[in-house]
């Protein structure tokens, strides 16, 4: 199918975070932007990380100053540009002496205070623990204390794409960029979808396919990757919750690695990461078992409660697309970020490829393709990202207001109810709850809180296609969801994604 399209200002490959944050960027600088993801939107690395905006508290240990120095100061950023989605949360680090020494700790985390322009997130301080009431094992009774920030990564990733959207962007999912070239200092792109495939120009190409970067460059464009890529494999296994209390632990490891205990969605604690070369099918990355035997070890190393390995419900595997700064130790590449620049003769047709990066960084990373690319764009506007709400920010007072209007306009919704719609969609909630008095006007209920309207809303405003895409990367009911609700959710879904199609060729 061929279809007439114009020639955008910018082309990005990858709806992960980097795509959408160099889109988003772009399209406010008054850049005309097309992004395709041949998945959904967050399909890959930006939903299987951590879930962090965090300065990195190890990256000290190797030295990269650069890169938590700009990572500390965009947690209260992004916490003040997206507070629904992002939350303060205390990690708390039991002292071992035989692995990092009392004064070495204090150093980093006096560093780690002082580094970034910290004013909302609390100090650091040295705690001790109970016995009775800890529930590390008896023998840790000194630790430290630190704050972070814990994000929904698919959400930051798809109010992103909402904004740039809203800016003018052209965004499609589910559309592979299978070639491009450069033709009369314009790049043409080959583009396929299930409907068939079709072309676009754009006078700049940003590559931000996260771990297939290099792979697009090689295959895709035909061209030598200017970097080499190191692929590395993280896993996270998901149990019930094991502690109470709203905080986070940083487990230190004696192998010199550290995995984190995180509190999750209110009844479960996320425990990760793992860190080692990955060389398999990049679609299709999933945890081993020796990950999973690594990662209850730490664990097991740490609490009093012993977990299992039938204690876990979920697990989840991601790959880092990391530049490849030759180091041995997988935990030791470099997480920064490395943008690279070619161009046609008489620099036209600009290519930017992303390698590396973070989800804390992507602003900063998108900022800084901008200054890449302004010689390309010379009317280009100032950067604008860093005092903008993210979609749901707006007029947003505090999500506990938020969750009470709900309640009190709404009959029949429950508190976890309330709380699971103001965190997801901040004040954009009322898109779909505008003018609704009770639960029973929220159209057939598909259980556990979910409703047609809200699935209306992200299949209309979300980009979501299937129930893996609603119920995993922008609800997180999937933990809930029997095969058969699943089935039930994806009929209607069937229904609905073709009556949108008939209504938009007619
Ligand atoms: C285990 C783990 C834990 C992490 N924890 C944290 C953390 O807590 N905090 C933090 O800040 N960072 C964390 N990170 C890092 C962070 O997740 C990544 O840096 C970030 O998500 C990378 O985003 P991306 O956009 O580059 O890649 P991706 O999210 O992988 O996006 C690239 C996209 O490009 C698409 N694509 C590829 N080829 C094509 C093509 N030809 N056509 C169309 N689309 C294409 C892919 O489908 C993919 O969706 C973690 C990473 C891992 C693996």
């Amino acid at each position: 199918m061929q279809m007439s399209h114009p020639v955008y200002d910018m082309a990005v490959v990858g709806g992960g975070i980097n795509g959408v944050g160099i889109a988003v960027d772009a399209a406010g600088r008054g850049l005309s932007v097309f992004l395709c993801e041949k998945d959904d939107l967050a399909n890959h690395t930006s939903s299987a990380s951590s879930k962090l905006i965090h300065g990195g508290l190890r990256y000290l240990e190797h030295k990269e100053f650069r890169l938590v120095h700009e990572a500390l100061v965009e947690r209260e950023i992004l916490l003040a540009k997206a507070p629904h989605i992002i939350r303060a949360l205390r990690f708390i680090m039991p002292h071992q002496p035989h692995l990092r020494p009392a004064w070495l700790i204090r150093t980093g985390l006096f560093i780690y205070d002082h580094l970034g322009k910290r004013k909302k997130l609390a100090p650091c301080k040295h705690i001790s623990f109970e016995a009775v009431t800890s529930p590390l094992k008896d023998e840790m009774t000194q630790g430290f204390e630190y704050s972070d920030c814990a994000v929904d990564d698919a959400r930051l990733v798809i109010l992103n794409a909402m904004q740039a959207r809203e800016l003018g962007a052209r965004i499609v999912t589910q559309t592979r960029c299978t070639a491009a070239y450069r033709e009369n200092g314009l790049w043409n792109l080959h583009l396929e979808n299930e409907q068939g495939s079709y072309q676009i120009q754009a006078k700049t190409l940003v590559n931000a396919a996260g771990p297939w970067v290099k792979r697009f460059i090689e295959q895709n464009l035909k061209q030598k990757s200017p970097y080499g890529l190191r692929l590395i494999q993280g896993s996270h296994i998901i149990v019930p919750r094991i502690y109470d209390g709203d905080q986070a632990f940083i487990l230190q490891n004696d192998d010199q690695r550290i995995v984190f205990a995180i509190p999750y969605l209110e009844q479960f604690t996320l425990i990760g990461t793992t860190d080692h070369e990955y060389q398999g099918d990049l679609d299709q990355v999933k945890i081993t078992s020796l990950e999973v035997d690594y990662l209850m070890d730490v664990y097991n190393d740490h609490f009093k409660h012993q977990l299992a390995v039938e204690d876990i419900l979920y697990t989840y595997s991601g790959v880092r697309s990391l530049c490849d700064d030759e180091s041995d130790n997988p935990s030791a590449i470099t997480r920064d970020y490395t943008l690279a620049i070619s161009h046609e003769h008489e620099n036209t047709a600009p290519l930017l490829s992303v390698f590396g990066g973070k989800l804390t960084t992507y602003r900063k990373l998108a900022e800084s393709a901008m200054m890449h690319l302004g010689p390309y764009f010379p009317a280009m506007k100032k950067p604008w990202t860093e005092t903008a709400l993210l979609p749901g920010a707006e007029n947003l007072v505090s999500v506990e207001l938020l969750m009470q209007q709900i309640m009190q306009r709404i009959d029949g919704v429950s508190l976890a109810l309330a709380s699971r719609w103001a965190h997801a969609y901040g004040t954009r909630v009322w898109k779909f709850l505008d003018g609704v008095i009770a639960t029973d006007e929220l159209g057939e209920d598909f259980g556990h809180g979910l409703f047609a309207k809200e699935v209306d809303y992200l299949v209309d405003e979300e980009w979501a296609k299937s129930s893996e895409d609603i119920l995993w990367r922008r609800s997180k009911l999937g933990f809930q969801f029997d095969d058969a609700e699943i089935q039930k959710l994806d009929q209607y879904l069937l229904k609905l994604l073709m009556k949108r199609s008939e209504d938009t060729a007619a």
